[in-house]
């Protein structure tokens, strides 16, 4: 058990409220008071990462527990407690692996908890692959997906497919009832095609503007298609060099309550600038990206943290980024009423000091990352 006492969020008031928040020996919050508090500390709900393929020199694909583990406690530092590890195109072997790797998993107390997968891919667009491997994209595969799901044991939560690809949308229509749900992406679809994909269950997209054709306005695609449809979640990645700013701004505007803050960060996320590898593929890192040797940008370095702070800085408001961060990510995953400082939740939080830079991440009551002194 325990408490902390500082600023902490309230999501009903959107506003950050003087206060004590204390939890029980299970980890779970049993009260927040309010009380007069000093303005040096900030509690807000633990960050959730829906789409981050590694970090500390490691990536899911490695398939291993320590892979796993190194990636867990690499993204506490950035504020996040729980992510789903996200996988590459690759081939059918090497998913099953990765799958076998998470599914076998034991939950640790160290790092962030693994909340599931996010499956990148390999049914998707060659023409919009943008890093993936171009050689490992297949159409839709109803028996590879089967036997994925039954090595991943209800592990897959979430998929990224491109409902323009032979069998897409019928594959979409299948995978909604096996209880995967998927974003759109890495996709040339045209809008019709788009809505056919969420009319037949699709309920997000993936890196909204990135790996797609861009808006146009006489051809919508599927960037116009997320701006436009309420029941679409949206990934976006806030680090400055996938989007512009300005363009992120007119998203969160447009998709008020649905955006989803992702890093889409890669092994290199916390690691000097250099050679590092994706996947199968070198990438070549600097103090802000990450590009094949062609200059295509493949994955980032970004961490939510940083995102939460580019964002205020970009002009939108505290609370939006706040619940970008934490409530829409869990509601995407279908738990709505998670990622709040209420009682009979988990103590899953992140201290941060008034430049909103990480102090601590707590996850069950317990500190997972605590900044040096
Ligand atoms: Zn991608």
């Amino acid at each position: 058990m325990g408490q902390i006492e500082g600023q902490i969020w309230d999501s009903a008031r959107a506003e950050f409220v003087g206060g004590v928040l204390s939890w029980n020996p299970e980890g779970i919050i049993d009260a927040v008071r309010t009380a007069p508090s000093s303005e040096a500390l900030f509690v807000v709900p633990g960050f959730v990462d829906l789409h981050v393929h590694g970090s500390g020199g490691r990536d899911v694909m490695d398939a291993s527990p320590e892979a796993l583990t190194t990636i867990a406690v690499q993204l506490a530092r950035y504020g996040v407690t729980g992510f789903l590890a996200t996988t590459l195109t690759a081939t059918a072997q090497d998913l099953a692996r990765a799958v076998d790797a998470v599914a076998a998993y034991k939950e640790s107390d160290q790092g962030a908890c693994i909340l599931g997968m996010h499956l990148e891919g390999p049914f998707i667009d060659p023409e919009h692959r943008g890093a993936q491997p171009q050689e490992r994209i297949r159409s839709m595969d109803q028996r590879e997906m089967q036997d994925l799901l039954g090595r991943a044991n209800g592990s897959i939560r979430l998929m990224t497919m491109a409902p323009d690809m032979p069998g897409g949308l019928e594959g979409i229509s299948w995978l909604v009832e096996q209880g995967v749900r998927i974003n759109i992406g890495h996709t040339g679809a045209t809008l019709e095609v788009a809505d056919e994909a969420i009319d037949r269950g699709a309920d997000g997209v993936t890196h909204l503007f990135n790996a797609m054709p861009a808006l146009h306005h006489r051809s919508p695609g599927p960037v116009g298609l997320a701006l436009s449809d309420p029941r679409v979640f949206v990934e976006i990645i806030a680090d400055g060099v996938h989007i512009h700013p300005r363009v992120v701004k007119m998203a969160f505007a447009a998709a008020q309550g649905r955006m989803v803050a992702i890093t889409d960060g890669i092994s290199a996320v916390g690691l000097p600038p250099g050679k590092h590898h994706l996947g199968e593929l070198t990438v070549e890192v600097d103090e802000v990206a990450v590009r094949l040797p062609a200059g295509t940008l493949a994955g980032s370095k970004l961490t939510l943290d940083q995102a939460y702070r580019n964002l205020v800085s970009w002009g939108i408001d505290e609370a939006v980024v706040i619940q970008s961060l934490t409530e829409t990510p869990w509601q995407r995953i279908g738990m709505k009423g998670h990622g709040r400082l209420i009682a009979g939740l988990s103590a899953d939080f992140v201290v941060m000091n008034r430049d909103r830079r990480v102090l601590q991440t707590v996850r069950r009551g317990r500190p997972i990352y605590t900044a040096p002194a």
